[in-house]
């Protein structure tokens, strides 16, 4: 079955994901410097009456890109349009798009860096001088013609800055990059969903659920979601630490959320090759799993507990992995 800590939207985050969503910079929690940068922006362009230039957000899945793209149409006032990379085909399905769109809109491209190369390119005049360069028929005859589009915002989103095309980033002029939140500010977000969701948590609870989310929101909404079924149907239905506790190591998801993805991972690099350093590829066929899935999934969270570390010659575990894991390495001494 699908990962219960998996980041990656999934069918059940569907229904609350909507109500849980905050609509204005002051209800997003944490990211402060991002908040901080993106409150003077905002600012500055509506004294202007301006759209807002172009941002990039790049970071790890579930921390709220989406979210913070939907606050900045909010919090500009104008329309907010969503598409991914992938959704969009062909360059006349980005022409209808953005020639479909206001002044002052946002386009919000998820997965920006999977654009089709063709797409891109109808991008590039369309962010720098708002115009679209449209073919119109073929061979000799074929006749470019030019379109004034509305002054628009693009918002892209990317898992990996480093996946995006030279051309494509240098046309953003704000470029950010989301952290993982820290168990703090994941409590505050599980205890302001318990609120919106009217599911009784205290704080002990909330911070149980934040500490084993892995520094993820769309992880701890979805932990807090489970353990509110544990706790109705074991309990007298208030999330408490040990209601927690009890319902994270029925899913096992260890102290620190990792799952048997991630400890498969980490004994197998332990294990198979004797902490590393090896390759991704190498991992990826020797755990059947794809190696996007390790890079995108696993690695970011543990490389953030410093588990992992990534040389040139590939991974390694590090000593705190060992020890989390309860593991000696070779030729030392249990103390
Ligand atoms: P991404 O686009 O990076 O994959 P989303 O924006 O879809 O992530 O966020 C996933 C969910 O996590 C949202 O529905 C929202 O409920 C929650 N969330 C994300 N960031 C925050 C935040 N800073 N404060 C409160 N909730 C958040």
């Amino acid at each position: 079955g699908a990962r219960i800590v998996e980041p990656q939207f999934s069918a059940e985050d569907t229904d609350v994901e909507f109500s849980l969503r905050p609509r204005k910079l002051n209800e997003y929690i944490g990211q402060e410097k991002v908040k901080e940068n993106l409150q003077v922006y905002i600012q500055a362009a509506k004294k202007r009456n301006e759209s807002l230039d172009h941002v990039l957000l790049y970071g790890p899945p579930g921390l709220g890109k989406t979210t913070l793209a939907g606050i900045i149409a909010n919090e500009m006032g104008v329309n907010f349009k969503v598409t991914s990379g992938p959704a969009i085909e062909k360059p006349g399905e980005l022409a209808a798009l953005l020639t479909g769109l206001q002044a002052g809109d946002v386009l919000f491209v998820d997965e920006i860096h999977r654009l089709s190369r063709q797409v891109e390119e109808i991008l590039y005049p369309a962010l720098e001088d708002c115009v679209l360069d449209i073919m119109i028929g073929k061979g000799p005859s074929a006749q470019s013609i030019r379109v004034d589009l509305n002054r628009f915002t693009l918002i892209g989103a990317t898992t990996r800055a480093g996946q995006l095309t030279g051309p494509l980033r240098d046309r953003f002029g704000v470029i950010m990059r989301l952290e993982m939140y820290t168990p703090d500010e994941l409590c505050d977000i599980v205890m302001r969903s318990s609120v919106i969701l009217s599911i009784p948590c205290d704080r002990s609870g909330a911070m149980e659920i934040a500490k084993r989310s892995r520094g993820t929101p769309r992880i701890a909404n979805r932990l807090l979601k489970r353990v509110r079924d544990f706790a109705e149907v074991m309990g007298n239905g208030k999330i408490t630490k040990e209601m927690a506790d009890i319902a994270l190591n029925r899913l096992e998801i260890d102290k620190l959320g990792l799952d048997s993805l991630d400890k498969r991972f980490l004994t197998m690099i332990i294990n198979g090759y004797n902490g590393g350093p090896v390759g991704l590829e190498t991992l990826a066929s020797a755990l059947g799993e794809e190696s996007v899935t390790l890079e995108d999934v696993c690695e970011p969270y543990l490389m953030q507990l410093g588990f992992i570390s990534r040389t040139p010659r590939g991974r390694c575990a590090t000593e705190l992995a060992y020890k989390h894991l309860g593991l000696v390495r070779d030729g030392q001494q249990r103390l």
